[in-house]
């Protein structure tokens, strides 16, 4: 699934060609792509928008569109936006066309139809309740750390959860707690603020670099111009179960924690033992 980098990527692609362009109409493919309003009212109140501009929320892409209107867009499993010349077929797994005046399409693609498209003047109520984001300014050390006061889930559901922290996925969760050197359950509640603070200042170091590395592509995720990220030349853990960390020589092992897989360095990210306190 798209996280953080590959969804800024996507903007930092797709912004500069269609801010200013005008939307003259839709086409819906597949009508459970479309979560508001109806699929037949989608392509009519679209139509005559002009995009002012494209934000990220969480893994959220929020197309700011004159007059108050918001088109949002979650990528879930597979979902792509990709702009297309005129005249360009359409690419596989088609599912909504949005046409352009000057003739391009912006595509959503989507093989598992999992992802969605939102059209709406209230974009806060379609984004669910999100934590702030790891860039924000306002999350510093002791903000992040009291956050964490009093829970007992392990670190790394916690950093899987939206509403704590936006943005962050399975990969990016992997690779900044082998970045900060803390073992993935850790009970949240129990890291020093020390740690908090390496946690902190490592998961903004590995989102940068998987933005400059314009994103991880493992499998389905592409830029607006159908260009794979390179990011996943460079993860330390994730998908690296079996092979030697490339600090230690460690084995790099996995754990299955709430369904998801989990990959880490024993030697690297040592479990603190019960009773014991880090300061
Ligand atoms: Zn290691």
């Amino acid at each position: 699934m798209p996280e953080l980098p590959e969804v800024q990527n996507l903007i930092n692609t797709l912004a500069p060609k269609v801010c200013g362009a005008t939307i003259t109409g839709a086409s819906v493919l597949c009508e459970r792509s479309i979560a508001e309003p109806n699929a037949g009212l989608f392509a009519e109140q679209v139509a005559g928008h002009t995009v002012l501009g494209i934000e990220r929320r969480g893994k959220y892409l929020d197309f700011q569109l004159d007059s108050g209107w918001h088109l949002v867009v979650h990528l879930r499993m597979t979902g792509r936006l990709l702009i297309f010349e005129d005249g360009c077929p359409a690419p596989a797994w088609a599912r909504v066309a949005l046409f352009l005046a000057d003739g391009r399409t912006i595509w959503f693609s989507d093989l598992r139809k999992f992802g969605r498209l939102a059209l709406t003047r209230r974009p806060a109520a379609t984004i669910a309740e999100l934590g702030p984001e790891p860039f924000d300014p306002c999350l510093d050390e002791a903000s992040f750390h009291a956050r964490m006061a009093g829970r007992r889930r392990p670190i790394k559901t916690l950093l899987l959860d939206q509403a704590f922290i936006a943005g962050l996925g399975n990969i990016y969760a992997d690779e900044s707690l082998f970045e900060a050197g803390i073992h993935p359950l850790t009970p949240a509640g129990s890291l020093s603020r020390k740690q908090a603070a390496t946690l902190l200042a490592s998961i903004r170091a590995v989102l940068q670099r998987a933005i400059a590395n314009r994103g991880t592509t493992l499998r389905d995720y592409v830029d607006a111009e159908g260009r794979r990220g390179e990011n996943q030349e460079h993860l330390n853990v994730y998908g690296r179960n079996g092979q030697p960390c490339r600090r230690c020589q460690t084995t790099i092992q996995h754990l299955r924690l709430a369904g998801r897989s989990t990959c880490f360095c024993p030697a690297c990210q040592p479990l603190a033992s019960e009773g014991q306190h880090p300061e």
